[in-house]
């Protein structure tokens, strides 16, 4: 199966092994998109099990369900404790946490009744598999807020993450750079961009984004180690003439981006800011850095 170490799925206030938490196939969800999610990850800690940042990815989860205008009876301390006690069932000691919010079996488009609230977890490694990869500049840009709410994580917005992905070149490049409809940088189909300048740290700004937890974590460490973090607009020529470049995520950790169509970034390898930040971010989720707040023991 596709799911290494699969917990139990909390489906709707229940426990579920993993292979009865089934649902049917006229779900609103599954016709139009309207499914929210969050992607989390726990990491093994010197006390056991910690989930990263947990709060936050609650609070984005309500956020996203209120632009669909779900629903729901569930409080954000309950789903909290759900995500818990699926994360206990998991047999990983690391892995990643799958919630998810979708509209139920009705049709038309004006869904009807509560949300459906799931919660899965399994063993994921870093999503990209190595430290340095390329990125190749796409055509399709990233939705705006004229089309849709892009801080939302909303399911139906990932075709347009889709449709990037499949335009790259598997030959020669690992993912794809999206812009806005602006032309400024936006993001990795599932990650923000970074570049670096100097003792300069900047996120990549625009409506167009996900604002990410890990980029949030990320400019409070690079101001921890004394360098100077921001967010600003950027478009591809910043990125070409940075010293360092990465892109970001709670799956993809931290990612050093060597290469951005026919130019190499940098030295062409990762660059010390770059590995100071992914080191010090890989601290903090495995509980060795001084942020405890951002950890919940399981
Ligand atoms: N942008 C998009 C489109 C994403 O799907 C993700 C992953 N959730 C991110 C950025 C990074 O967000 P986070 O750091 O909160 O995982």
């Amino acid at each position: 199966m596709f799911f290494p170490s699969p917990s139990k799925v909390w489906l709707d206030g229940e426990l579920l092994p993993w292979e009865k938490a089934k649902v049917h196939v006229m779900l609103h969800g599954l016709h139009y998109g309207t499914s929210v999610f969050e992607g989390i990850r726990f990491y093994r800690a010197p006390e056991g099990k910690a989930i990263f940042r947990l709060r936050e990815h609650v609070e984005r989860f309500f956020f996203s369900m209120g632009v669909l205008r779900m629903p729901t009876k569930w409080s954000k301390e309950e789903i909290e404790k759900a995500i818990v006690e699926v994360v206990r069932s998991c047999p990983a000691d690391e892995g990643y946490i799958r919630p998810i919010a979708f509209y139920g079996e009705h049709l038309g488009l004006l869904p009807k009744g509560e949300a459906h609230v799931a919660i899965a977890s399994w063993a994921w490694p870093a999503y990209m598999g190595k430290e340095e990869i390329r990125l190749q500049t796409v055509s399709i840009r990233r939705i705006s807020p004229a089309i849709s709410v892009p801080k939302a994580k909303i399911g139906g917005h990932y075709v347009n993450s889709l449709l990037a992905s499949f335009s790259v070149d598997r030959s020669k490049f690992d993912d794809a750079l999206m812009l806005d409809t602006e032309g400024y940088v936006a993001e990795a189909p599932v990650a923000n961009v970074f570049a670096v300048k100097g003792d300069e740290v900047i996120a990549a700004e625009s409506d167009s984004i996900l604002p990410g937890i890990t980029r949030e974590t990320l400019l409070v460490l690079a101001e921890e180690l004394g360098l100077r973090a921001k967010r600003e607009k950027m478009k591809r020529e910043d990125l070409f003439k940075a010293d360092e470049v990465f892109i970001c995520g709670t799956a993809v950790e931290v990612c050093a981006v060597v290469g951005i169509d026919d130019r190499v970034i940098g030295s062409g390898k990762i660059g010390s800011i770059t590995r100071q930040l992914r080191e010090a971010y890989l601290k903090e989720v495995r509980g060795q850095g001084k942020h405890r707040e951002w950890l919940t023991f399981v």
